[in-house]
């Protein structure tokens, strides 16, 4: 499949588009879309569906990439704090009268499930045998991760 260049008004191919990177070849694409509207056969979301299928492979192999779907949704949740972690549960959901979590010892977030809660303590050292710092919990190497299914 080729695709149109606004600045050559060429045909260019989706692997030039590829190495352009996606933030430059996504507004080539779009302003191809709309100078063709009539004549182009395939629409934009189409386009930015093939282009964002070009990027996915190889480069976004990291260690996220390479967990289950589900993985990735637990993962994605600790990272960001969109979870049902009390403090969330309580200062933006507003579900939950209190922050704090079950154990009484801090709000119940992220940092405290994974690192200090003791309620979890001898879990988390059956799983990871010594202290661990939660940046390798969340952003480390594949097995960190699924270390975290537990959750
Ligand atoms: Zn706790």
């Amino acid at each position: 499949m080729m695709l149109l260049s606004h600045e050559t008004s060429t045909i260019v191919d989706p692997f030039t588009l590829w190495s352009l990177g996606y933030e430059q070849a996504d507004k080539l694409v779009k302003y191809g879309a709309e100078q063709l509207q009539e004549e182009n056969p395939v629409c934009y979301t189409e386009m930015k569906t093939i282009i964002k299928s070009l990027f996915n492979t190889p480069h976004q192999q990291d260690s996220y990439h390479q967990l289950t779907r589900s993985e990735q949704t637990t993962i994605f949740r600790l990272r960001t704090g969109y979870n049902r972690l009390n403090q969330r549960l309580h200062k933006v959901m507003k579900v939950v009268q209190y922050p704090m979590c079950s154990c009484g010892e801090a709000e119940q977030d992220t940092a405290h499930l994974l690192q200090s809660c003791k309620m979890y303590q001898a879990l988390i050292d059956k799983i990871w045998h010594s202290e661990t710092p939660l940046k390798e919990k969340l952003y480390g190497p594949v097995d960190a991760l699924q270390k975290q299914r537990w959750i």
